[in-house]
């Protein structure tokens, strides 16, 4: 099989790179390992609204719902309400992803792009000391498919990267080990995203839970790699459920890890480029990596028409997509793992003063950098750490 660009992984990343590539004219290949696009779901399915719509028009068959906003809890119970236009890139619908990344594949398809399923990319292919393609894994038989350029649109477990000679590896800390269950109860506030907070109820991460319309929810949690032993994600996401949800029904249950790490050094090499999980593009704080996902492959994919168009694939024909996706969200990602860094070492008597101390702010109408420095005014000696990024 040949083709001028081949995509591992239909992620939404994956997806988007494969549109914008073959609508530039490009002959394109995606594979994808799963027999089913977007099945199982790893998960929260949370995107901002206004975001995803500069991304995309939304179509009501992948929206499960609309919030209002997000209510934060410290581990006292505590809470403050932020509106969906100010929450962040994970608060404004809670999609339906299994229909979402399969219809971004469609479209992906219906731009040109061949989707080829239950065929797992096995290794890098190079011909005279060139990246030449892929060896992939296709219903039981190795097939070659070639290509000058290959993009790695693999996830978290991301090993396009690391074939191509680049530092992938994550940290402990720098891994979120997620636990999520689909629950139905009667209880589940439809209006809100909730995120709960407590070093005890989730050490280095937090709960949430994303209404899905019907009474049902995502219910997950999220804890830091360095701070998990086995099954314990899962354990305190069950303890999580006695305590608010006794009488809730669990209809699905996912495990999966969250890059939630520092800007990777390089994103491409000679012949390829990485994007979405694979290249760490998720936010640190949040651990949300849809829309990033999609941005980057959006830029990859223009960027990948552009340099085979002059024939210059090598990784200084690939610098535009570094320089790109670090312009769009170079800044954001790194204040981010700041941010990040020094929220896990709050104690919980820490997270408490912080979140009472806005209860009497009008917080409504502020994003994160605003409400960091109102917490910043009201809470000076705690947060004097973050003073550079919040001034
Ligand atoms: C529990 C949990 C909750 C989350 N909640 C949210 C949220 O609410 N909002 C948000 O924005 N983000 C959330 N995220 C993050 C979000 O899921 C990812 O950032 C997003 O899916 C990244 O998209 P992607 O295209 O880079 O990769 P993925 O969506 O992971 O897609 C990668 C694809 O590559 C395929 N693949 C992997 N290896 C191979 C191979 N060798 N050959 C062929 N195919 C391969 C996989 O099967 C997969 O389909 C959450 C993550 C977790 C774990």
């Amino acid at each position: 099989m040949k083709c001028d660009l081949v995509i591992v992984g239909a992620g939404p990343g994956g997806s988007m790179a494969a549109k914008t590539a073959a609508k530039a004219g490009l002959d394109v290949i995606v594979v994808e390992k799963r027999q089913e696009i977007g099945d199982p779901v790893r998960c929260a399915e949370g995107v901002g609204k206004r975001a995803l719509c500069e991304i995309i028009d939304p179509d009501p068959r992948w929206i499960a719902a609309e919030v209002s906003g997000a209510r934060i809890y410290a581990p006292d119970g505590t809470s403050i309400v932020m509106s969906e236009d100010r929450a962040g890139d994970e608060v404004g619908y809670v999609l339906e992803r299994k229909i979402f990344d399969r219809a971004l594949a469609m479209d992906a398809a219906r731009a040109g792009a061949k989707v080829m399923v239950k065929t797992r990319a096995l290794g890098l292919c190079t011909k005279g000391g060139k990246l030449s393609g892929i060896r992939a894994m296709r219903l039981g038989d190795e097939i070659d498919i070639q290509a000058p350029l290959v993009i790695g649109a693999d996830g978290v477990e991301s090993k396009v990267g690391r074939w191509a000679g680049i530092d992938t590896v994550l940290r402990p800390k720098d891994i979120e080990i997620c636990a999520q269950f689909l629950v139905h109860d009667k209880r589940i506030d439809d209006m809100y995203c909730e995120f709960f907070f407590g070093n005890k109820m989730a050490p280095g991460g937090y709960i949430w839970c994303f209404p899905k319309g019907e009474n049902l929810a995502n219910v997950g949690i999220g804890i830091q790699g360095s701070k998990s032993k086995g099954g314990e994600a899962i354990r305190l996401l069950r303890e999580f459920m006695k305590s608010h949800f006794p009488d809730g029904r669990i209809v699905e249950m996912v495990v999966g890890g969250d890059p939630c790490a520092g800007l990777m050094e390089k994103t491409s090499a000679d012949g390829m480029m990485l994007i979405g999980d694979a290249a760490r593009q998720t936010d640190p704080i949040t651990g949300g990596g849809i829309l990033n996902a999609m941005r980057c492959g959006i830029i990859a994919g223009e960027v990948a028409a552009k340099a085979l168009g002059i024939g210059d694939v090598s990784e200084a024909g690939l610098k535009e997509y570094e320089d790109r996706w670090r312009a769009v969200l170079g800044i954001h990602l790194e204040r981010s793992y700041q941010y990040k860094e020094f929220f896990v070492k709050l104690t919980d008597a820490d997270l408490n003063q912080l979140i009472s101390s806005l209860r009497n702010e009008d917080i409504s109408k502020m994003d994160l950098r605003g409400m960091l420095r109102v917490l910043f005014r009201l809470n000076p000696k705690l947060l004097w750490e973050l003073r550079h990024l919040i001034i």
